[in-house]
């Protein structure tokens, strides 16, 4: 039998209790890995062991997929009314409210995010994103197509079957949620693996889904490894697409194993280096804060991160005071102190561990640390640290909101997602060169333009290459807005109704109404 995790919250911002099992959620029932085994869960706040999960693997992956197999047949799909499934989902996220404070602090536990960030962000958007898709669930239709006088012809939209799905570590249950969401609202059974640095919040939805009365073996929670349950799935003969977000490198072996394997649909949602465009006639005060929202929110772990900041000459030592005044300003520290702005980065790894990148399609390994090693090189290539560049504090993993300046464009930290709360701050004088570098990446999934010059605004928005460009705002998401990147950010879009194209399959049914051969 799996263990239960019990966590008292005697905080300043929350008291109370989280209990829940932290095994494998495979069938509606927690249960151990067939081949036993566990995975240390760590608290970045001070790198101590919080607990244990259970560690998964191929043959709980095939399990899984089974029981998904048997609901989708029996249950599930074709053999639930949407309505059903929508009133579940609704159940579900009602749930998520009324567990609000608990799941926050779970959350920011886990991944050391800020409790009222991760109340306000991550379980406001998950909720907002279940409850969007659950209204879907009974609008999901295909077309009838006109032919001729002796055919008429229709569509179908269908649910896959047992689809899979890879979350990462920077927002655990949002983005459990944007593929959850429209996977169960059209009629998919998943089979679902969080990050092995986060799986706590998982764990805790899929208890709460027994009491939505979710049937057994729709949702499936498989705990575990990348290379292990990671790959199961990517590989699996009878999983019918993968959505994955995490890094360019992972989403390139997913790919790779989905056409290996059984050919099935795959959604990357990959990494960013988001330009942010800050023209000389914009409101500067306003263009300030967004850039600080742009790129330290989360502390910079998010792929949409405005991480390059181009400010335009006649601006831009205005701008950097601001900027840096207000960067300094950000309260890091404990998650669970009332005005914390930013935690720890979320793991040991994330804070020293080696770099592996994709840069221009070849895989570089460098053997520095990830955010501290960024910016070490940084430094060594000559830009200057203008705030920051260090660790905070002496445990846990907290970084200090960092700035560059005099980076040149083709060194790492202007080219490379550094995946923390450094940011680089470029000065340019010419429209043109400067949609020019901030195009000159190999990722393309989000920018920011400001600028209360319509014209030049929406002229600059239209030749930026990313699947979302936020005008006089910065690193938005919305339930019903699309998003997802151009060039290696990633394939497909997650939210709004576009999500839902890549959960169903469209069936054509032709009927003759006469035409004889
Ligand atoms: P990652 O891509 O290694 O991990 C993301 C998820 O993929 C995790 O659940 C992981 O277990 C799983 N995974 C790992 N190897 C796999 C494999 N071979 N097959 C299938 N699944 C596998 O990301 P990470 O190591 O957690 O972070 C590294 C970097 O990735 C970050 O620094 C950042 O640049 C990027 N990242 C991007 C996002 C994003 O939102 N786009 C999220 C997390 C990380």
């Amino acid at each position: 039998m799996p263990q239960t995790f019990t966590y008292e919250f005697d905080t300043p911002v929350y008291k109370g209790k989280s209990s829940f099992p932290t095994g494998l959620f495979i069938n509606g029932q927690f249960v151990d890995g067939i081949d036993g085994g566990t995975i240390d869960v760590i608290n970045p706040t001070n790198g101590k062991l919080l607990t244990k999960v259970s560690e998964g693997s191929s043959k709980d992956v095939d399990f899984a997929v089974e029981c998904a197999q048997k609901a989708f047949d029996t249950v599930w799909g074709l053999n639930c009314p949407g309505s059903e499934r929508g009133r579940l989902m609704y159940k579900l996220a009602d749930l998520l409210e009324q567990h609000a404070d608990e799941v926050a602090a779970v959350e920011a536990l886990n991944v050391g995010k800020a409790f009222s960030w991760a109340k306000g962000a991550d379980i406001a958007g998950t909720i907002s994103v279940i409850r969007y898709y659950a209204g879907f669930a009974d609008k999901i239709s295909g077309k009838t197509i006109e032919t001729s006088i002796d055919k008429i012809s229709y569509t179908i939209h269908e649910p896959l079957g047992v689809v899979g799905q890879i979350v990462p570590w920077n927002f655990p249950l949002m983005m459990l949620s944007w593929k959850f969401g429209p996977a169960i609202a059209a009629g998919n059974c998943i089979v679902l693996k969080p990050s092995e640095f986060t799986p706590l919040s998982a764990l805790l939805l899929a208890q709460l889904s027994v009491e939505a009365g979710f049937p057994p073996g729709v949702i499936n929670i498989v705990t575990g490894y990348g290379s292990t349950v990671g790959e199961a799935i990517s590989n699996h003969m009878h999983i019918e697409k993968v959505a994955f977000t995490g890094s360019t490198l992972v989403g390139r072996k997913i790919m790779t194993a989905a056409a290996r394997s059984n050919v099935k649909d795959v959604t990357l949602e990959l990494g960013g280096k988001s330009p942010n465009i800050v023209f000389d006639d914009c409101d500067i005060d306003q263009a300030v804060s967004w850039a600080i929202h742009g790129i330290y929110f989360n502390h910079g772990q998010a792929c949409s991160a405005s991480s390059r900041i181009y400010v335009h000459a006649k601006i831009y030592d205005d701008f950097l005071n601001k900027f840096t005044e207000k960067a300094k300003n950000l309260k890091t520290g404990d998650p669970f102190a009332a005005d914390t702005y930013q935690g720890p980065l979320v793991s040991e790894q994330q804070f020293k561990a080696s770099v592996l990148e994709l840069v221009c399609g070849s895989v570089l390994k460098h053997d520095k640390q990830r955010v501290m090693g960024y910016i070490e090189s940084g430094k060594e290539a000559g830009a200057t640290v203008h705030l920051g560049g260090v660790r905070w504090g002496n445990e846990g993993y907290f970084v200090e909101p960092t700035i560059f300046t005099e980076a040149k464009h083709d060194m790492r930290i202007v080219q490379e997602e550094i995946f923390g709360p450094v940011a680089i701050v470029v000065k340019f004088e010419d429209d043109e060169d400067v949609i020019r570098q901030a195009n000159d990446t190999v990722y393309g999934l989000a920018a920011a333009v400001f600028s209360k010059n319509i014209d030049r605004a929406l002229r600059t928005a239209q030749k930026l290459r990313a699947g979302s460009l936020w005008i006089n705002c910065a690193n938005q998401v919305h339930a019903n807005i699309p998003f997802g990147g151009f060039k290696q950010s990633g394939i497909g879009r997650e939210l709004g109704e576009y999500a839902l194209e890549h959960y169903t399959g469209i069936k054509a049914i032709h009927i003759n109404l006469g035409h004889k051969i």
